[in-house]
């Protein structure tokens, strides 16, 4: 890609994308800039990728083609003020605040601008993201597939309606903390059973990473998936009945609604 890629904001997620852009080979380094207030988080950048850095946020707006906003939330209104007379009109702007929604940034920068809003999600610091993209209106289909191969760098990404948005949160932005939950509630019982601990997150991670992959590789339903395990009259069945007894998949459900109930309110 022959485009200068930006970023507003050098902290975790902004080091996954440069990393997965890096190494796919997307861009080389001389072509992304990056800027942080705290010194610290420049020189990380620095050091683990020798991109270029600045502490001037102006220098990087007006530098980049694409431009990541990749500060918290909460900063949106006072980095926007700052950025916004710097950039161009056919600057691509890529914000990955949760809860900011397009319409809340196209009314702060206070003119048509060209927007994709994105949702990673943490697993992103190891190259398996799931990423959710909504462009507005002014984004062309050839501008999306760029910001399509970027989030593809490091992960799998998806094109979805903003109003999918909220539901993105539950399912994958904030879905690991329940997967870390399931793998620790195996370790625990596995370790009651006698397993080393660090042993028994090796086999419930390991146990969670080769499901997730065979629901992903075979494209069979997760139902058929389970019953595939389950003989009769076996160990399986015998540990599904207690989950449906418990109320796993209830549960699940209820968790996340509230999570996406949380999303809609904070949105
Ligand atoms: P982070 O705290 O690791 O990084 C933010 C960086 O912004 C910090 O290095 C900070 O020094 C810098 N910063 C603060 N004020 C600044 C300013 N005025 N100008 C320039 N830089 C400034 O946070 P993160 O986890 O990388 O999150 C960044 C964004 O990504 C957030 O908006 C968050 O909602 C979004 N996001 C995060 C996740 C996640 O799981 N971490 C998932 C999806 C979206």
């Amino acid at each position: 890609m022959n485009k200068i890629i930006g970023f507003i904001g050098g902290g975790n997620m902004a080091s996954a994308i440069i990393g997965g852009i890096l190494q796919s080979g997307l861009a080389p380094k001389e072509g992304i800039i990056a800027s942080d207030k705290l010194e610290e988080a420049r020189r990380l950048l620095q050091e683990r990728f020798g991109v270029r850095i600045t502490e001037d946020n102006r220098k990087t707006a007006e530098t980049a083609d694409i431009l990541f906003l990749a500060v918290k939330p909460h900063l949106f209104p006072d980095v926007i003020t700052e950025i916004k007379d710097s950039i161009r009109s056919d600057t691509l702007l890529v914000s990955i605040a949760a809860g900011q929604s397009i319409a809340a940034i196209e009314g702060r920068f206070g003119r048509e601008i060209r927007l994709v809003r994105a949702m990673p999600n943490t697993p992103a610091l190891v190259g398996a993201a799931m990423s959710a993209l909504s462009p507005n209106q002014n984004v062309c289909e050839e501008e999306l597939a760029e910001v399509v191969s970027i989030f593809e760098s490091f992960g799998a990404c998806e094109v979805i309606s903003e109003t999918m948005m909220d539901a993105v949160v539950g399912v994958s932005g904030s879905s690991p903390a329940y997967v870390y939950m399931f793998i620790e509630a195996m370790a625990d019982a596995a370790v009651a059973d006698g397993m080393p601990r660090a042993q028994a997150y090796k086999f419930a991670a390991q146990a969670v990473l080769g499901s997730a992959k065979m629901v992903l590789e075979t494209n069979t339903h997760p139902g058929a998936l389970k019953d595939a395990v389950c003989s009769p009259g076996g160990t399986t069945i015998a540990a599904v009945a207690v989950l449906e007894e418990q109320g796993m998949r209830s549960a699940v459900i209820k968790a996340q609604r509230a999570c996406v109930e949380k999303s809609r309110e904070m949105g």
